[in-house]
């Protein structure tokens, strides 16, 4: 039976051999009053920002295609980031920057480190592409120095290397020695991938100068608080820019995507001026959370917080599910078997989230 009710019949053609072991990506979108499980952010774009790009879209030629180059919206994203036009590209979200970086850097006959525990969408993808996967476990009680970091990045010899930082879902940032550190032993790209750059502190973009195999993809779906908007850029160097030219369908970014993400840009202090609010926040609730007892929370550079409790986790995700309040279940991950990940939401929503686990754990 389907979803809708309907019988299927067995197919006569089925996916490909390497991918039938794969699951799709997804947490459950379940309709609960406090929703923490997705990382975005609780807070709605500004009236007056939206106005503005409904006005925006009113203007647009829908008849024609859209700029294939994103000319416009790729110098608006450079000035942003300080880097060079050349080496500025946007898609659909990171994910498919991530993709297309696969699908010209890696892909069949290629491989992909990924050190775990880390987004899940890195192995995903690289197993999308036909590219061989490579996977390395950071032990928990091993900080992630620039030596321990290039050891494991030398011995993996990937000709594409997947760094994450604010790692999803630990929260924890590289420092720049270590970033460099990585550049310096991966023989091929490192991209690394600060879809949370923007809540805390962020280094890679000042190593672009120094390492041209290092690329930097960040995202609209978090501190922007645009993940419906489905946006996602890089910077890098130019020549990385060049291969992705080679696997982007024509056409990929829709003129009402580059003219919302321009307006956003034009706006990008309102947009932004949430992010402090989420720090102080994501701070005042570790804090309550570390009193708790039996409770660790992991040191956070990113709008949420990783942290392990005395409960069985998936008790205590089912708990707090009753209770109204859905977090992330990341026990599945290495190393993080007693682990769940919330984000930071409103304070409301943190207060109830607060309420629900100080209940669960009495
Ligand atoms: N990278 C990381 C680390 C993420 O957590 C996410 C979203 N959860 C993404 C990339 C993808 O974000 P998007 O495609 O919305 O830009």
């Amino acid at each position: 039976m389907t979803m809708h009710g309907t019988e299927r019949r067995a197919p006569r053609v089925s996916v490909r051999e390497d991918l039938v072991d794969l699951v799709p990506y997804g947490a459950p979108q379940l309709d609960v009053p406090v929703r923490l499980n997705n990382n975005e952010t609780p807070y709605p774009v500004p009236k007056a920002v939206l106005d503005d790009m409904a006005e925006a879209v009113r203007h647009l030629q829908l008849q024609r295609y859209p700029d294939r180059e994103a000319v416009e919206l790729r110098e608006a994203l450079a000035l942003h980031a300080g880097h060079g036009f050349e080496g500025t590209w946007a898609a659909n979200g990171s994910n498919e920057v991530l993709q297309q970086l696969l699908m010209a850097f890696a892909g069949p006959g290629r491989s992909a480190l990924v050190v775990e525990p880390t987004y899940a969408m890195h192995s995903l993808i690289a197993r999308a592409t036909g590219t061989r996967l490579v996977t390395r476990v950071q032990p928990r009680d091993l900080p992630i120095t620039g030596e321990v970091a290039a050891e494991l990045v030398g011995d993996a010899a990937a000709d594409l290397t997947f760094w994450c930082s604010p790692n999803n879902p630990t929260g924890e940032a590289s420092g720049p020695e270590t970033l460099a550190a990585v550049c310096r032993a991966a023989p091929g790209l490192v991209v690394v991938d600060e879809a949370y750059g923007e809540f805390g502190r962020s280094h890679a973009a000042e190593l672009l100068g120094d390492h041209d195999n290092l690329v930097v993809t960040r995202t609209f779906s978090k501190a922007f608080r645009m993940a419906g908007l489905r946006l996602g850029y890089l910077l890098a160097d130019p020549f990385v820019v060049d291969g992705l030219r080679l696997v982007r369908l024509p056409y990929h970014l829709s003129s009402v995507t580059q003219a919302l993400a321009l307006r956003a840009l034009a706006h990008v202090g309102e947009v932004m001026d949430h992010v402090v609010v989420i720090e102080r926040e994501r701070e005042r609730v570790a804090a309550a959370m570390a009193a708790l007892p039996g409770v660790e929370v992991l040191t956070s550079d990113a709008n949420f917080l990783c942290f392990s409790t005395g409960i069985e986790p998936k008790r205590l995700w089912r708990g707090l599910l009753d209770r109204g309040v859905l977090v992330r279940d990341v026990s599945g991950y290495a190393t993080l078997d007693r682990h769940l990940r919330v984000t930071i939401g409103t304070t409301e929503e943190n207060d109830a989230f607060l309420r629900a686990i100080t209940e669960e754990l009495a």
